[in-house]
């Protein structure tokens, strides 16, 4: 068959196809390096195996330890891969990046979750949706494109970066730091995260993290009139929060295309509680002994709309324990803050977004849909460190697969988004 007529769109389509085994194949490679975090183990490994495939197709590579950030140790380095293949000439780069890390497996497995098994179409392991599914996916794309359109203008980069699971800051934090994500450097950024594979993802509401403390009194838990109970304190205020905190924020709706449905509002998570002595160790057999707890602490986890401002967030906050004082004798407490993410969404017209939008419907057959996510990703470094605004998710597998037991992608599903990544490769570097 003669492929020079063939437009290139075909020619791409036809490339992917052509490459399902070695998607597939890729896909198992990664799911079989466990990267889990914490505690952030054979990061260097898994950037040693893509520095291998990348550099083997044409990238110059680029790997990087992300000295001193939280978590990096000689044990459990921070290691970041990126793989840049520049154009026949001058123009826009456009970037992939996926975290390397995948959480811990947990209980109800039935697969192995580092097995990388394949049946009936689905890859089943940790991280297979969250996002190995993805990175694999951008790779074939990318390494289709190159193989259709050698003399592209612009640039490719495909990073591979650690610690999303845990904040990105020993990852996409420290390259946008060190100004990878500049935006003299590079344009337009696709970050494979498994929105499902007709859906363009803007950006993530905001986070407040939090851990709030009641202090007491110790004494002699058959006397506790001659102490203070820390855990009552703590009582009286999730009590308020009921009453009037859990409603207000139900209350809140916002306009951003948030999925699912229930995170169309502001919410609220008790992460922990914790107060009096700590529990002994499993196997210790004893009981504990008789006394008034003095501390009580709960870390709380704050999601919020764009429509709101962190100021209020916190003041809300603030104000429940100010009521409770107010009606409670002896009532001492302190609220620190632990971690907070600014809720960002990327301008529907930005050329990303129409760019995806359209490989979308031309792969597919159908409107994209644009959604927001409801926690946060490492968009939040690219935009605020980097200053990067042209930045989405995109990518294969099922949001609600994330994190569960018998995670799978779909391979199909892989085809699909790598042919939608590299038609917009198409749109956007395939320039005269
Ligand atoms: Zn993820």
């Amino acid at each position: 068959m003669e492929t020079h007529s063939m437009p290139l769109t075909d020619q791409l389509t036809r490339e992917i196809d052509h490459r399902r085994d070695d998607l597939i194949a890729l896909t198992q490679d990664l799911l079989r390096i466990p990267t889990l975090n914490p505690p952030g183990e054979n990061y260097w490994e898994i950037c040693d195996y893509l520095s291998d495939r990348l550099g083997a197709s044409g990238f110059e590579i680029e790997l990087i330890r992300a000295h001193g950030t939280p978590g990096d140790s000689e044990k459990y380095p921070r290691w970041n891969v990126i793989a840049r293949r520049e154009g026949a000439r001058a123009g826009e780069c456009v970037h992939f990046n996926s975290h390397i890390d995948v959480v811990d497996v947990g209980n109800g497995w039935t697969k192995d979750p580092f097995g990388g098994e394949l049946i009936d179409g689905k890859i089943y392991g940790r991280g297979a949706c969250d996002m190995k599914g993805g990175l694999a996916a951008s790779i074939v794309a990318a390494e289709a494109f190159l193989a259709v359109c050698p003399e592209f203008a612009g640039a490719i980069e495909i990073s591979g970066t650690a610690d999303e699971e845990s904040g990105g800051y020993g990852g996409v934090a420290y390259l946008a730091k060190k100004g990878y994500f500049d935006p003299d450097r590079v344009h337009h950024v696709i970050i494979p995260e498994p929105l499902n594979k007709d859906r363009i993802c803007l950006g993530h509401r905001g986070v407040w993290w939090a851990e709030a403390e009641t202090y007491g009194e110790i004494a002699h838990g058959s006397m506790p009139f001659l102490g203070d109970c820390a855990v009552r304190h703590m009582g009286a205020v999730l009590d308020e929060m009921e009453q009037s905190l859990f409603p207000a924020l139900a209350e809140k709706r916002t306009e951003m295309p948030v999925v699912p449905e229930g995170a169309k509002q502001s919410t609220l998570n008790i992460n922990s509680i914790h107060g009096g002595q700590s529990e002994g160790d499993e196997d210790f057999t004893g009981l504990p002994s008789p006394c008034v707890p003095d501390s009580c602490r709960v870390v709380i986890d704050r999601r919020f709309l764009l429509e709101e401002n962190i100021d209020d967030v916190q003041a809300e906050i603030m104000e429940v324990f100010k009521t409770v004082e107010g009606r409670r004798e002896n009532f001492r407490y302190d609220v620190r803050e632990l971690h907070r993410v600014l809720p960002t969404m990327t301008d529907r017209q930005a050329p990303v977004v129409q760019t995806v939008a359209r490989a979308i419907e031309e792969t597919m057959g159908k409107q994209a849909e644009y959604v927001v996510s409801p926690g946060t990703y490492d968009q939040k470094h690219i935009d605020r460190i980097g200053k990067l605004k042209n930045c989405i998710a995109y990518g294969p597998g099922i949001l609600d697969l994330a994190h569960k037991p018998d995670e799978y992608v779909g391979v199909d599903d892989m085809l699909d988004s790598a042919k939608v990544m590299g038609r917009s490769l198409i749109e956007l570097l395939a320039k005269p």
